[in-house]
C-alpha cells in the first residue's frame, strides 16, 4: 500500500464534505467516482462542483479548465461500481455508526483487499468504525474541514489497529492533492483540531453563567485583543450552539448553563434567527473592540494549552501538528503551543491550579505533562525551552516560528508561513525577517526568493490584531525587516502569486526584483484605515513608480491588476500561473550563477545612488568598478568569454 498504487479514488456520500472531497480529489489529478443513495442526491452533488470549479477558473485559481477537471468525475448510486476499482476510498456518509458499519461491511466485499479504506468522521472513533472489517489495518481517519476546497487542513487520524503502511500512504495522498496533512497518532475524542477548540467555545460559556464575563466582553477580547478570527459566542451562532451541546453530551463533557438554556429555548444561533446575538430583531454579533473590558483570556487559553499538553504528552501529535491544526482548520493567529510558550508554561500552570482550587472542577487539572515541563525548568520561549526548544544555533534555519526557509544550492527560499492569515505581516514574523536576512551566512548564499505559503497570497498585508492595544510611538519605530532585506548583500526576488497589499507590497518593494502571476493583484489600502503606507511604503512606490503612478496607489487604495502592475514597472513580469516556475527559475539561474561580488556592488551602488546626486552616485560607481576588476571573478569573467563558455564565479 502506497502513494504510488492510488490512481482512482471513490467518495461515498455526495453531500457537504462528500461533494468537496471529490471536487479536491479530481483537481489533484485523480480520477473518482462519487456515489450517494439517490440520484438527485449525486445530481445535486456534481452541480455544486461544476458551480465551484467555474467560480475557481473565473478567478484562475485553477490551472485547468473546470471542464477538464470535470472529465475525471464519474457519479453513480451504486456502490459496487463506485468502489471495484478504487485504490482508496473515502466515506462521507451521516455520523452515524451503524450506516457506517453497513458501508465499511459492504467495503470489504468489495473492495480489493489493499485498497486503502477512509472515513471523515468528525466525531466517532475510527477504531469504532474499522470493527466490521477483518484487515481493519488499512482503515484510517482521513478528516477534511468544511468546506473541504477552501480548507488546507486534513487530520490523518490511526484507529488502534491502522499500520504505519496505510497512515503513510493517506498522508502521502493528502499532499498530492494540495492539503496539508497532520498525523492523529491516537484515536482521541475530537482529533487535534476539536480537542483544543473545545474550551475556546466552553470556557467563556462557563465564565458567563457564572456572572464572571459578558458574551460581549469575551467576544471583543478574543477577537481583537487576542486576534481569534472571531469571538467564541459569535462562533458558537455560526456553527449552531446545538452542535457543540451534542458534542459535549456525547463525550460526557460538562454543559455550560448558558448553553443548555440556549438549547431549550430552540435559540441555536444563526440559523434559528437568534442565539447569543439576535441576528433578527438586533444587529447580529455587533460586538466592538471597546467591549473587551477586562475579561480573563488567560482562563481560556491556558485550559486550551492544557489539552495541548494532552495531545503532545499522550504522544497524540507533536507541538508542530497541534499548532499547524489549529492555524489551518480554526484560523488561529498562531500555533497554541507557540502562544503557550510565549505566556510561560508555569503562569499557565499557576492559573490552571488556582482555578482547581477555587472552583473544584476537573476540567483545570492539569495534564501530568505540563507539570512535567515546567519541574525540569522547560517553562517556554524565556527559558529557551517548552514546547518548543528554542536555544537553536544562531543561523539554525529551522527555528523560525513564521517562515519556512530553505537553503538549496546557494538560493536562500523564504517563505512567509501564515497561510491562515494570508500570510499578514505580524510583528513577530517581521522580526523574524529581520533576524534572518542580518544573521544568515551570506557566504553560502548566492541570492534569495520570497513567496507566500498556500495558493491566496504573497502576502496580504500588516496583521492589524497583533498590533492592536500597541501604543502609536512603537508603531512609527519602523520595523527594521524592510531595510534589512533591501540592503542584503544579495539579490532578493519576490515571487507573488496572489494578493500583495499593503505591508505585503511593502515588503515586495524592498526585494530588488518581483515577478507575478497574472492572477496577482498589488495595492496600498492603508488610506481606507485613515493610515499611510510604513515600512518605508511611500518612499520606495515614488522611487519605483514615479510620483503620478504613487499616489494613485496611495491616495485611492485601489488594487491594480498584474498587468498594469507590469506596465507601470511595479513588477519585472507578469505571467501565467503555468509559467511562473520557469520565469522564476530563469531569473533565480542568472542570479545563481552570476558573480557574486559584481552582483553586490552593483545592488549596492543602484540603491545607494538612488539618493545622491548624479554626481556622487557616478563616483560610488567608479569606486565599485575600481574595487570589482581587482577581483578573481572578472579574470573568470573574461577568460571564459574569450574561451566561449559559461563563467564559474568563485566570490573572490
Ligand atoms: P451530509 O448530510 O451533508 O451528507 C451526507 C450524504 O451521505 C448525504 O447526501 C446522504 O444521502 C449520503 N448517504 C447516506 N447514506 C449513504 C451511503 N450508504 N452511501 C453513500 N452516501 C450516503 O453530511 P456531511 O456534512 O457531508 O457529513 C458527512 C461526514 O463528514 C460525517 O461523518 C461528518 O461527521 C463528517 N464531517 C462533517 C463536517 C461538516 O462540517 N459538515 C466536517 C468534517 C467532517
Amino acid at each position: 500500500m502506497s502513494l504510488d498504487s492510488i490512481d482512482r479514488v471513490a467518495v461515498l456520500g455526495a453531500g457537504n464534505m462528500g461533494h468537496g472531497i471529490t471536487e479536491v480529489t479530481a483537481m489533484g489529478g485523480y480520477d473518482v467516482t462519487m456515489r450517494d443513495i439517490k440520484d438527485e442526491f449525486v445530481e445535486d452533488g456534481y452541480e455544486s462542483i461544476a458551480w465551484s470549479l467555474e467560480k475557481l477558473e473565473e478567478k484562475e485559481l485553477i490551472d485547468e479548465t473546470a471542464d477538464e477537471v470535470l472529465d475525471r468525475i464519474d457519479i453513480t448510486t451504486d456502490l459496487e461500481e463506485a468502489v471495484a476499482d478504487a485504490d482508496l476510498v473515502i466515506e462521507a456518509a451521516p455520523e452515524n455508526l451503524e450506516l457506517k458499519h453497513d458501508i465499511f461491511s459492504d467495503l470489504e466485499e468489495y473492495c480489493d483487499e489493499d485498497t486503502l479504506l477512509a472515513t471523515n468522521t468528525s466525531s466517532l472513533p475510527i477504531t469504532d468504525i474499522a470493527e466490521v472489517v477483518d484487515t481493519s489495518e488499512r482503515v484510517l481517519g482521513l478528516h477534511f474541514f468544511n468546506p473541504p476546497v477552501k480548507m488546507d487542513l486534513v487530520e490523518v487520524i490511526y484507529g488502534e489497529d491502522t499500520s504505519d503502511e496505510a497512515a503513510e500512504a493517506g498522508y502521502e495522498w493528502v499532499e498530492s492533492v494540495g492539503k496539508t496533512p497532520i498525523y492523529v497518532r491516537k484515536d482521541v475524542r475530537g482529533f487535534v483540531v476539536n480537542t483544543i477548540v473545545g474550551p475556546f467555545g466552553g470556557e467563556p460559556a462557563f465564565m458567563v453563567s457564572e456572572g464572571e464575563a459578558t458574551i460581549r466582553g469575551a467576544d471583543a477580547t478574543m477577537s481583537h485583543e487576542r486576534g481569534y478570527p472571531m469571538g467564541p459566542f459569535e462562533l458558537a451562532d455560526l456553527t449552531g450552539i446545538d452542535v457543540g451541546y451534542h458534542v459535549r453530551k456525547e463525550g460526557g463533557s460538562p454543559i455550560p448553563p448558558i448553553t443548555e438554556e440556549k438549547v431549550e429555548a430552540e435559540e441555536l444561533g444563526q440559523k434559528t434567527g437568534k442565539g447569543f446575538y439576535d441576528y433578527e430583531d438586533g444587529d447580529g454579533a455587533d460586538y466592538q473592540p471597546d467591549d473587551a473590558g477586562d475579561f480573563d483570556w488567560l482562563r481560556v487559553e491556558a485550559r486550551m494549552a492544557n489539552r495541548a499538553a494532552f495531545l503532545v504528552g499522550e504522544g497524540v501529535a507533536k507541538p508542530e501538528e497541534v499548532d499547524t491544526g489549529v492555524q489551518l482548520g480554526l484560523g488561529f493567529p498562531e500555533g497554541i503551543c507557540r502562544r503557550a510558550d510565549k505566556i510561560g508554561l508555569d503562569e499557565i500552570l499557576e492559573k490552571l491550579e488556582t482555578l482547581q482550587e477555587e472552583t473544584g472542577a476537573d476540567r483545570f487539572e492539569p495534564h501530568p505533562y505540563l507539570v512535567e515541563l515546567v519541574e525540569e525548568g522547560k517553562t517556554g520561549e524565556d527559558a529557551g525551552d517548552g514546547f518548543y526548544e528554542y536555544d537553536a544555533d544562531d543561523g539554525d534555519l529551522d527555528s523560525y516560528h513564521n517562515l519556512n526557509v530553505e537553503l538549496e544550492d546557494g538560493v536562500l527560499q523564504v517563505e512567509l508561513d501564515r497561510p491562515s492569515r494570508m500570510n499578514a505581516l505580524s510583528g513577530e514574523l517581521l522580526e523574524e525577517i529581520d533576524d534572518l536576512f542580518s544573521t544568515v551566512d551570506t557566504d553560502e548564499v548566492r541570492c534569495a526568493t520570497i513567496e507566500g505559503a498556500g495558493d491566496r497570497a504573497f502576502s496580504a498585508g500588516a496583521d492589524v490584531t497583533s498590533f492592536s492595544g500597541a501604543d502609536p510611538t512603537d508603531l512609527m519605530d519602523v520595523t527594521p525587516a524592510f531595510e534589512t532585506v533591501n540592503d542584503f548583500e544579495r539579490p532578493v526576488l519576490a515571487k507573488i502569486d496572489g494578493f500583495c497589499l499593503g505591508g505585503g507590497l511593502e515588503l515586495a518593494l524592498a526585494c530588488d526584483l518581483r515577478i507575478a502571476t497574472q492572477r496577482s493583484s498589488f495595492g496600498a489600502p492603508e488610506i481606507d484605515l485613515g493610515l499611510i503606507p510604513g515600512g518605508g511604503g511611500t518612499q520606495r512606490l515614488l522611487r519605483v513608480l514615479g510620483e503620478t503612478r504613487a499616489k494613485e496607489l496611495v491616495f485611492r487604495g485601489e488594487h491594480i491588476d498584474a498587468d498594469r502592475a507590469q506596465d507601470w514597472g511595479l513588477i519585472n513580469r507578469a505571467v501565467d500561473r503555468e509559467e511562473f516556475d520557469d520565469t522564476v527559475e530563469e531569473f533565480v539561474s542568472d542570479l545563481r550563477n552570476g558573480p557574486p561580488i559584481g552582483l553586490k556592488v552593483a545592488k549596492k551602488v543602484m540603491n545607494q545612488g538612488e539618493d545622491a546626486s548624479l554626481e556622487a552616485a557616478i563616483a560610488m560607481e567608479s569606486q565599485g568598478f575600481g574595487l570589482l576588476s581587482s577581483t578573481d571573478d572578472v579574470m573568470e569573467g573574461a577568460m571564459a568569454f574569450a574561451e566561449d563558455r559559461d563563467p564559474e564565479f568563485e566570490g573572490e
